[in-house]
């Protein structure tokens, strides 16, 4: 039997993409009341995100799929860009201080999939086939109009909304805040193909530059390539032969005479670059693709989305759990809007660097690589900004920064506060989880995204600082 949609709750979740799952995993783990509405009946198949960052995967160790989702994907070394046979920069992610030193390289519907079913585990309330049609405040907090999928319509009462809704967010433009940006004219041709290759794999994610534009080619589980080029706008989406004659002209190695056996997947594809104006609003909040929208470069929006569910939950769930102001979700947006912010900017600076039609810029731009590819501040600076790792809030150095779960003694399954501390010997107690760090010279509480809050607490005063 199908659970009715209650008609209140604490945290009405909109959208089942990557974002609301991870947020609506982390609510229920965190024992906080919610529903999560979701027209589609199913987790859809689809060429979106293909690549999962090392961060996102201490999330998700942290919400238990981490292990099962690394076992569905294949773990990619890091990032190149070459020009035919010459390798220009490599940014390799093998000595990055993580568990997961690698790109996981998996598609979105399996991730997807992984979060739902662990979703499902844990109690979360995800009713599909459930739309939201209109939302308007009240006080406190918001009453929703959904349809279901009777196509009768309901009214769910929250204390917040949360806008898990993607690009065009309805959370969003009901509450009118604006999602200023662009869209660039270029246009991307996407294909998921089996190649039959005269040698092994690569086991980088490759851009390719070349005169005519850009190729981005990256090994995939089952055998899978996916191939991404730079087309001229009105370009149809790609066949065997264009992927091939692709391969042929822009890449490099066993790539350029690679044959495709069968094309899994093949679309079109423009980005837009827009970040909402705020990510909070009154008992309203934003993230994933809602929030932020961006180049598909570096492969950050999916993770992005995932960071700030991360952020969210915690928040959500000491408001709503543990009696904290409700100006505690004022942080989110301080934190987060400035992440989506640079993290434009900085995908926007790849994407050019990357589509230069200039050949005189091109070789200027090939010498420059060439003078910092073997500097380890630069490529060591795009491991941990390419991984999600380095970033981190506020100005404060020793706190607002990851804690890398290596100094953990024993590691950290769950979206808990943690208090990592030099001087216990054992695990213990629950709100924080005491864990012994032996490496650390003073404690640090940790908040159940990863983040350092506070130093040299003691036990005590860290659980008075939770109270
Ligand atoms: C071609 C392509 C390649 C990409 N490659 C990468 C990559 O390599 N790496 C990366 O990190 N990212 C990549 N991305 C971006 C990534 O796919 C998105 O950032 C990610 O899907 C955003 O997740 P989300 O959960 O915020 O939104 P979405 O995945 O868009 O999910 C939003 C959900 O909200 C639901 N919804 C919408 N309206 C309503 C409503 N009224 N009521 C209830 N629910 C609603 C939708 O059905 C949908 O399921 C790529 C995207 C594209 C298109």
């Amino acid at each position: 039997m199908t659970a009715a949609l209650p008609t209140r709750t604490d945290v009405l979740v909109v959208g089942a993409g990557p974002a609301g799952l991870t947020l609506t995993t982390a609510l229920a783990l965190a024992g906080v009341d919610h529903v999560a509405l979701e027209p589609k009946e199913a987790v859809a198949p689809g060429a979106k995100a293909a690549g999962v960052q090392p961060r996102t995967l201490e999330y998700l160790d942290r919400l238990g799929v981490g292990a099962t989702l690394v076992g569905r994907g294949l773990p990619g070394a890091g990032f190149a860009l070459r020009e035919g046979d010459e390798e220009l920069l490599r940014v390799s992610y093998a000595s990055l201080d993580s568990p997961h030193p690698h790109l996981l390289l998996v598609g979105q519907d399996v991730t997807e999939q992984v979060l739902a079913d662990r979703l499902g585990a844990v109690g979360g309330r995800l009713f599909r086939g459930y739309r939201l049609l209109s939302w308007q405040r009240t006080h406190p907090g918001v009453l929703a109009t959904v349809a279901g999928p009777d196509g009768l319509v309901r009214t769910v009462q929250a204390r917040f909304l949360v806008g898990a809704d993607g690009l065009h967010s309805p959370v969003r433009e009901g509450a009118g805040i604006a999602f200023r940006g662009d869209s660039p004219a270029t246009l991307f041709a996407l294909a998921d193909v089996h190649l039959d290759l005269a040698g092994p794999p690569d086991t980088d994610t490759a851009f390719f530059l070349a005169p005519d534009g850009i190729a981005l080619v990256s090994p995939m589980p089952d055998g899978m390539h996916r191939v991404v080029t730079s087309v001229p706008p009105g370009t149809p989406p790609p066949s065997a032969a264009d992927v091939e004659h692709a391969l042929a002209t822009r890449t490099g190695g066993a790539l350029r005479t690679a044959r495709v056996r069968d094309v899994a997947a093949s679309t079109t594809y423009r980005f837009q670059q827009r970040v909402a104006s705020r990510l909070v609003d009154g008992p309203v909040a934003l993230l994933g693709d809602a929030a932020h929208t961006h180049s598909p470069a570096g492969g950050q929006g999916m993770n992005t989305g995932i960071q700030d569910a991360a952020d969210l939950a915690w928040r959500l769930a000491e408001i709503v759990r543990h009696g904290a102001p409700e100006s505690l979700l004022a942080g989110y947006d301080d934190e987060r809007r400035p992440v989506a912010e640079e993290l434009i900017a900085f995908t926007g600076q790849l994407t050019a660097l990357t589509t230069l039609t200039d050949p005189r810029l091109g070789t200027l731009r090939n010498t420059v690589l060439a003078a910092v590819r073997d500097v380890p501040a630069v490529t060591d600076f795009l491991a941990g900004r390419l991984s999600q790792l380095d970033i981190g809030y506020g100005a404060d150095d020793r706190t607002g920064r990851r804690l890398p779960p290596s100094r953990f003694a024993t590691p950290v399954d769950a979206p808990v506060w943690v208090l990592a501390d030099p001087g216990a010997t054992a695990v213990h107690g629950d709100r924080p989880r005491v864990v012994p760090a032996p490496e650390l010279t003073a404690s640090a509480l940790v908040r159940p995204d990863g983040i350092i809050d506070a130093v040299g607490l003691t036990a005590d005063a860290a659980r008075e600082r939770l109270a």
